[in-house]
């Protein structure tokens, strides 16, 4: 009987995944041979995420974007504040998933971290010492985009791509297929594949390169932003689990952005909801898709049933986004107010901080109950 191609790359990924999880030996073995990446696979110890020290600090982080009109006589318009004040922290080895609408603030918070645009206020810190506001968080932290290529030619190989930042971090170049071939087998690819241009790639096999790109930077936290929406369910859940398998072998730190809930709510040690560039509200996965303690997360993320289901393709009915008006930003106190069914007067005296209503579970609600 023949075997068609698709059933023989199948097991192909059969018995790589099989050689991986044999222990020393396949893949994860050869990329012990990296430095750096090989030293965190040894450190990795599963369920100690809770107890590692801080990695990354983000404090009172803001922007504002001025709003102006005309090239040479520029007239200000007004501003948009795209991040409002952010605190949030990851521990090594943990997985925080931010989910929240379009203008929610989760794209500027990636170009910040990135070191791609400058916060208007606040600090981020990176293993306990300052970032440098135009370089972000530094050379530990790479990020997988939804498209990770959108900017390279079509004609470039997964191999280029893979091997720029391993070029860039001094790899001798003779020996540059000795780092390459272990990274493209251990995200499921083979020599062939990473052979191939972009444009002969699919959607999952170039999200792969894009993986294995930014492990070729030894990362210490890879920041996800919409990173699987725009794969079909199948190849989503397989890239879901490269990605749990990464973090459970390299102790790498995600954080993960975006609007699909399905990737966050099983891989997410913490999952926070952001509104109009705050985070308001943060806690266990399960306790904040299941019970929401935020009226705005309770009006976005709907029923339970609405937000677990398996099957959401889609996510949740965004509120505001493209070609609907943005709420209107109170001058004083919180900033849902305009559109909070529970307003009441003291809600327009100050902004709510963040607290604990439940065990690991925090609000930025004057009115939500413990
Ligand atoms: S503080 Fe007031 S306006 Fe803000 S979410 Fe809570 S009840 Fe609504």
């Amino acid at each position: 009987m023949k075997i068609g191609w698709r059933s023989q790359r199948a097991r192909r990924r059969r018995w790589i995944v099989a050689r991986s999880r044999a222990g020393t030996g396949g893949r994860r073995g050869r990329l012990a041979q990296q430095p750096g990446l090989a030293e965190e696979a040894a450190r990795w110890r599963p369920g100690t995420g809770g107890a590692e020290p801080v990695l990354l600090e983000i404090t009172g982080l803001s922007k504002v974007f001025e709003l102006t009109k005309g090239r040479l006589f520029k007239r200000r318009l007004g501003t948009i504040r795209a991040l409002d004040g952010l605190d949030l922290s990851l521990r090594r080895g943990e997985v925080v998933g931010l989910i929240g609408e379009s203008g929610a603030g989760k794209s500027t918070l990636v170009r910040c971290l990135m070191g791609h645009t400058t916060p208007s206020a606040g600090q981020i810190r990176w293993a306990g010492s300052s970032a440098d506001p135009g370089r972000g968080a530094g050379g530990g932290i790479h990020a997988i985009l939804q498209d990770p290529f959108a900017a390279f030619p079509a004609g470039r190989t997964g191999i280029e791509l893979i091997g720029e930042p391993l070029l860039r971090a001094g790899a001798d170049a003779a020996g540059l297929d000795r780092q390459i071939d272990p990274l493209l087998e251990r995200c499921g690819l083979s020599r062939q594949d990473g052979e191939r241009s972009l444009g002969e790639l699919s959607g999952g096999q170039r999200q792969r390169i894009g993986i294995a790109r930014a492990l070729a930077g030894r990362p210490e936290l890879l920041v996800c932003d919409d990173a699987v929406s725009a794969l079909d369910a199948a190849i989503k859940a397989q890239i879901i689990e490269l990605l749990a398998e990464l973090r459970r072998d390299y102790r790498l730190t995600f954080l993960f952005l975006g609007h699909d809930l399905a990737p966050v709510q099983h891989l997410c040690d913490r999952l926070g909801v952001l509104y109009a560039g705050k985070l308001v509200e943060i806690g266990p996965p399960q306790a904040v898709l299941r019970t929401p303690r935020h009226p705005y997360s309770q009006l976005w993320l709907g029923s339970p049933d609405d937000a677990l289901g398996e099957d959401d393709e889609a996510g949740p009915t965004p509120l505001a986004g493209p070609g609907r008006p943005a709420p209107p930003r109170p001058a004083a106190g919180c900033v849902y107010q305009p559109s909070c069914p529970r307003a009441d007067a003291g809600c327009r005296s100050m902004p709510p901080p963040l607290r604990f209503v439940a065990t690991g579970h925090a609000v930025a609600c004057l009115r939500a109950e413990a």
